[in-house]
């Protein structure tokens, strides 16, 4: 994406508005620091000789930006910087918790890095408690000097008080409540908890503690877009207020058959219609489709206000069949509640769709915590195996008509659905993996739909059980769905 000095001052605009907003509604925000897990990527040059960065690397280097995060935030810049990202994790961590009295809020740019922090934390809390008593960091983990130096004069003195303090909260059992516990006077929890990063509310609930869950922001490398005006709303009730000085935007009305033919301008947007996000930018961008499906949800005075629906063209499908990230989402959403009586929570999930079998048939990559019971000879535990069975079922049961009929017994032109559990830190290997081929860890999306051969073999390798739906989806109003379809075709 095209980026100008003058682009990032408009988002560094944008990004000023989030404070007056929050003041709003959350008293003492000056009295302290945020904790904000960030990654900044290192640059690169182009065979032109044009600097290209992530976009988040950018808006890190604007002025504002950079002054505002170090006034107000515990990580050092070096930290951020630092380009091993487990190092950098370490370092962040490490100067969150020096500073645990005065942090006010905890953030990251989305959910998937600040769990990936919390879970990073309940592995390294004795070595990072070690540091704090010790007054510096370990060389051998920080080994970057330059993050270390900067760390270390974070830390500054030795503070076995303080290591204690954190030690006991960690040592303490259940991490229920833990992001509350470590840092007593956080307000809320700063991170995108919308569109494909809802399912990770609810870990985030469970460590937050009661904290709300905030999602300020929705942007992208193109353009940044809106932000949230009610920033304590909860996250499903969530909706932006796109800045029309951003980008000129349009929208592509959207039905459930898939777009519609008509173009409309932000004044003419309706309440309740869904539309896809065009963006023509000041950097060069023409009529852009970013790939996002939004719903206007409301007005703030004439400004219409968006819930971010899905991304476009995150479909499943093995026949005329298409299911999306957000018909995923719900279906999962609804049938994950059958774990309850085996005291595990859904961690992550992904999907993909496995044409190799015939019937083709939907695949889920589910990741358990904690990971269910097996019997010392690794059979599947009865008790397990059945309510496995039963949430494909169930996910089956909340997809659309046409899936339903296609699955049917009448018709059986998609198989059961298959769930595989895969073992704990797959979904953290999957996100190592996409971070080497050069994502970037702030900006990392969990993909609810895996297509490439690599990711798959990595989920496929980490598998540690397989279960099928048990029982054909109901079919109420299902053929009718699919002869619409086969007219139409
Ligand atoms: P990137 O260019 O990697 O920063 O990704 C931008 C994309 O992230 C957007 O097009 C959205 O799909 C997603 N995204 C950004 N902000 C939000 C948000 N607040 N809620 C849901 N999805 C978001």
């Amino acid at each position: 994406m095209p980026s100008t000095e003058d682009d990032l001052r408009r988002r560094a605009f944008l990004f000023s508005l989030l404070s007056p907003v929050l003041n709003k509604y959350v008293e003492g925000m000056g009295e302290g620091k945020g904790m904000y897990l960030l990654f900044v990527k290192p640059e690169a040059t182009t065979a032109s000789g044009l600097t290209a960065r992530t976009a988040l690397t950018s808006f890190f280097n604007a002025r504002l930006v950079r002054e505002a995060l170090s006034a107000r935030g515990t990580s050092s810049e070096a930290a951020m910087r630092c380009t091993d990202v487990e190092e950098s994790m370490y370092a962040q961590l490490l100067c969150g918790l020096a500073h645990r009295g005065e942090v006010v809020r905890v953030g990251s740019v989305f959910a998937t890095a600040l769990l990936r922090a919390v879970r990073f934390l309940e592995t390294h809390w004795r070595a990072l408690c070690d540091d704090i008593r010790a007054g510096r960091a370990d060389p051998s983990v920080v080994t970057d000097a330059s993050c270390r130096d900067a760390v270390d004069a974070v830390v500054a003195r030795p503070d076995p008080g303080l290591a204690d303090a954190i030690a006991a909260e960690c040592a303490a059992g259940s991490w229920r409540g833990i992001v509350r516990r470590l840092w007593p006077r956080a307000k809320y929890i700063d991170a995108i908890v919308t569109g494909s990063m809802a399912q990770c509310v609810p870990m985030l609930e469970f460590y937050a503690g009661g904290l709300p869950l905030v999602s300020t922001i929705y942007a992208s490398s193109e353009s940044y877009f809106g932000i949230n005006l009610r920033p304590l709303d909860r996250p499903e009730d969530v909706a932006y207020t796109l800045i029309p000085n951003m980008c000129y935007f349009e929208f592509i009305k959207v039905d459930n058959d898939g777009e519609v033919d008509t173009v409309v301008d932000l004044v003419d947007v309706e309440v309740g219609g869904y539309y896809e996000l065009v963006v023509t930018t000041f950097t060069g961008l023409y009529r852009y489709r970013v790939g996002d499906v939004l719903q206007v949800a409301g007005f703030h005075n004439a400004a219409p206000q968006f819930r971010f629906v899905r991304r476009r063209n995150v479909v499943l499908s093995v026949d005329v069949d298409k299911t999306t990230e957000d018909d995923l989402l719900r279906a999962v959403t609804a049938a994950k509640r059958l774990l309850e009586p085996l005291g595990r929570v859904l961690a992550e999930y992904t999907a993909y769709a496995d044409t190799a079998s015939v019937p083709g048939h939907y695949v889920l990559f589910w990741e358990l915590t904690p990971p269910p019971p097996r019997h010392d000879d690794g059979a599947e535990d009865v008790h397990v195996a059945r309510v496995m069975a039963s949430c494909c079922a169930a996910v089956e049961a909340g997809l659309d008509a046409i899936y339903r009929q296609l699955r049917s017994p009448v018709r059986r032109d998609v198989g059961p659905l298959e769930i595989r559990v895969v073992s704990p830190g797959t979904f953290d290997a999957l996100m190592d993996l996409r971070i080497a081929r050069g994502a970037s860890v702030s900006q990392y999306k969990t993909p609810r739909c895996v297509t490439r051969a690599e990711d798959v073999a990595l989920l496929e390798a980490r598998v540690a059980g397989r279960f099928f739906s048990d029982a054909a989806p109901s079919l109420e109003l299902a053929s009718l769905a699919v002869d619409a379809i086969a007219g139409a075709t």
